[in-house]
């Protein structure tokens, strides 16, 4: 699973690919990568 971030509402999911329409905003957003918000990323 990944971590997926509403880039226009902050809303964040995790699924293995980020949804087309956004659950929070209904509006095709872009999703961005969220892993690296967790603490054990390292960076
Ligand atoms: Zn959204």
């Amino acid at each position: 699973m990944n971590r997926w971030r509403c880039l226009e509402c902050g809303y964040a999911l995790e699924a293995e690919l980020p949804p087309e329409e956004c659950p929070a905003c209904r509006k095709k957003c872009q999703f961005v990568d969220n892993n690296c918000y967790i603490p054990d990323c390292g960076q």
